[in-house]
């Protein structure tokens, strides 16, 4: 089974617009782009034409890579102050100089709709529905559990232990009665862990490195990971032959990266009161 998070994403998008249509209430989110990083001004673009798909106005604040720390918390500041504005993102990363963990800090938990404030991890971690949760692991699960995949009792192994996307991915599985192991670059013999998974997702970064011989036959296989190989974006995972295995699998891409895009509408119409 190909878990296709383009065409799940799709879904999820019409039906926030419904949703938005039917309260008349105008949503909208602030994104806040410092500099030009080639990759970054692209996740804007793609973030704006989403917004213009689900119905969502988007307040777009290009500055330039001079930009001092205080002006970007000023910024943050006006726009947790204001109650037209429903969500805040700041894409990262920002420029050297800036600081990423003062940004977070910044952002209103109620207006962070990216999750990554310690309010909306704690939130995850106790298992609260009123949190954001991190828009990559969110709808990694979501494809997981939108194809009827049960995930109570199977064991599942998350590779990666970032605080934004391999740790809040573990968790979210804990929370939905998976045994969980998470290994990281420390892991010792990575490939007998994998082996014992029935969900395995994949959050590292590293072109190909989930080989067939890694996973078990007829697991779940999740991929984050996003490489270039030749300027083509490719996963963690070697789709052609891990796919012979496995039960179920993402493409990469078009798996959890349209899904990621997804769960951010979804955040902002939650933090807009409409979920
Ligand atoms: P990160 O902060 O760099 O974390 C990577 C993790 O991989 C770390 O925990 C690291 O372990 C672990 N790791 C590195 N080499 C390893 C190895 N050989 N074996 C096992 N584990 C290893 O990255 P991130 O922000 O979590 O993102 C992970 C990947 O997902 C990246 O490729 C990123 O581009 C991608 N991503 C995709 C989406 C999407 O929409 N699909 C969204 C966000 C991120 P240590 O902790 O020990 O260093």
């Amino acid at each position: 089974m190909i878990l296709d998070g383009k065409i799940l994403s799709k879904s999820i998008k019409e039906n926030l617009k419904n949703i938005i249509c039917a309260s008349g209430k105008e949503v909208s989110l602030a994104v806040i782009l410092v500099g030009q990083d080639p990759a970054s001004c692209i996740y804007v673009k793609n973030k704006t034409n989403d917004c213009h798909e689900v119905g969502i106005k988007s307040l777009e604040y290009k500055l330039p890579d001079t930009t001092k720390q205080e002006e970007l918390m000023d910024l943050i500041h006006k726009l947790n102050n204001d109650d037209s504005v429903h969500g805040i993102l700041v894409q990262f990363p920002l420029p050297e100089g800036l600081d990423e963990s003062a940004v977070v800090k910044a952002i209103s938990p109620q207006k962070d709709v990216d999750g990554f404030s310690k309010i909306n991890v704690g939130g995850v971690l106790m298992n609260d529905k009123d949190c954001f949760v991190s828009c990559t692991p969110a709808g990694a699960l979501e494809l997981i559990k939108s194809s009827g995949i049960e995930i109570t009792g199977k064991n599942a192994v998350v590779i990666g232990r970032s605080n934004n996307v391999g740790k809040p991915m573990a968790l979210l599985l804990l929370n939905e009665g998976a045994t969980v192991t998470v290994c990281h670059s420390k892991t010792q013999n990575l490939k007998e862990i994998t082996k014992q998974a029935d969900i395995l997702v994949s959050a590292v970064g590293k072109a190909h490195m989930i080989t067939e011989d890694m996973v078990k036959n007829g697991a779940v296989v999740i991929d984050i990971g996003i490489s270039r190989i030749d300027g083509k974006q490719v996963g963690d995972v070697d789709f052609e032959n891990v796919s012979k295995v496995a039960y179920a699998i993402t493409p990469n891409p078009g798996g959890t990266g349209p899904m990621t895009r997804a769960m951010l509408m979804y955040n902002t119409v939650k933090a807009a009161g409409l979920l």
